[in-house]
């Protein structure tokens, strides 16, 4: 794998922009006002309505994925895009940079970019999202965590999770990993539901199993329900049970209740405000944002949080994009 570098990044980021038609949208650098960082649903959506709100403002929004506004569908396990599109944003005059948000200094007012710019802002709001979060479990490696993908906001992971299940042998076994803390519960059952029919259609002699950590048996009682009404599916075993290590490349999973097998893994890890909330202090011990009912943090006062990021949020589209009366 090539390195990383700061001039392959930027490189790449005005080969998307280009690719988006964007380039024309980049703002003449230090001028914006109100810095929106994050354009998901939440970012894109916030930055729209405070250009509609006072079209004199100077709004910018900053990316760091050339794809996420770029209005495509999501696949079988992808995340939904903004659902606002560049042409909507470019329209409402909010200005539109591909890069990604480094660090913040509070103290001077300026955000460091990872091009190496620095930006100076009158006022910030944060939407980064949820990234990862390592567990240490013995076994679930870099080599591991590629294998078993996650899927739960990378398109990548996405297509190569829909790819293994595509090389499933007719009597394979598929296993949902869920851990303790599910970020996203709806998304979790969603997901259980998704593979279950799944499986029904393309390997109907296929087996799952939902290895979930969480200390409710509510998601179970969901899934069974919506599987019965359907009239029973597939063979499907919802387990409540901890992993405490693995080896994926025998698909060996062992758990609180035993070890199995599996052929496919979907292994969901928990989750946390992006790292740039960690990074500017805007989390505290959970991982996530405290803030008020208007997004204000409690953390800094001149910073606003928005979407996924924020302690106790609902993380579905609904709830990261707060009707027109919401504080944005
Ligand atoms: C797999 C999956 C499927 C889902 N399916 C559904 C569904 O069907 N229905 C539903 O209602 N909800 C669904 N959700 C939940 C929904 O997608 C989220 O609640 C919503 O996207 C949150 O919006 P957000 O803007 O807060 O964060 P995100 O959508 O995560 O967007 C954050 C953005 O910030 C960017 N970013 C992060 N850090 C930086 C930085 N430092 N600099 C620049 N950019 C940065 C990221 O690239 C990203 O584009 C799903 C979630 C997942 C993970």
């Amino acid at each position: 794998m090539q390195p990383f570098t700061r001039r392959r990044f930027t490189t790449s980021l005005l080969a998307g922009a280009g690719a988006l038609g964007v380039a024309g949208l980049l703002p003449s650098l230090g001028r914006a006002r109100t810095l929106v960082i994050g354009g998901g649903p939440a970012g894109a959506m916030a930055a729209l309505r405070l250009r509609h709100r006072d079209p004199a403002a100077e709004v910018l929004l900053i990316e760091r994925d050339p794809t996420r506004l770029g209005g495509s569908a999501p696949g079988a396990f992808g995340q939904p895009g903004a659902g606002v599109t560049l042409h909507e944003l470019d329209a409402a005059g909010v200005g539109v940079l591909l890069d990604e948000a480094a660090a913040i200094d509070w103290r001077s007012a300026r955000l460091e970019l990872f091009s190496g710019r620095r930006m100076a802002f009158d006022r910030v709001m944060l939407a980064p999202g949820t990234a990862a979060v390592d567990e240490g479990l013995p076994g679930l490696d870099a080599t591991a965590r590629h294998r078993w993908p996650a899927a739960w906001g990378s398109a990548r992971e996405a297509q190569r999770l829909a790819a293994q299940l595509g090389a499933l042998s007719e009597r394979g076994h598929v296993v949902l990993r869920l851990p303790r803390e599910i970020s996203h519960p709806e998304v979790a059952l969603d997901r259980a539901l998704v593979l279950a029919a799944w499986l029904r259609r393309a390997r109907p002699d296929a087996r799952l199993t939902v290895l979930d950590g969480s200390d409710t048996g509510a998601l179970a009682e969901r899934f069974h329900a919506a599987t019965a009404r359907r009239g029973g599916w597939i063979e499907a075993t919802w387990q409540r049970a901890q992993v405490t290590g693995v080896d994926a490349e025998s698909g060996r999973i062992d758990t609180d209740a035993g070890r199995l097998r599996a052929d496919v893994v979907n292994f969901v890890t928990p989750r946390s405000a992006g790292p740039l909330a960690r990074i500017a202090g805007l989390t505290d011990g959970s991982g996530w944002c405290p803030c008020d009912a208007a997004g204000r943090s409690l953390q800094r006062a001149d910073a606003v949080i928005l979407g996924d990021a924020r302690k106790g949020a609902r993380r579905t589209l609904e709830g990261a994009t707060p009707g027109p009366g919401g504080s944005v």
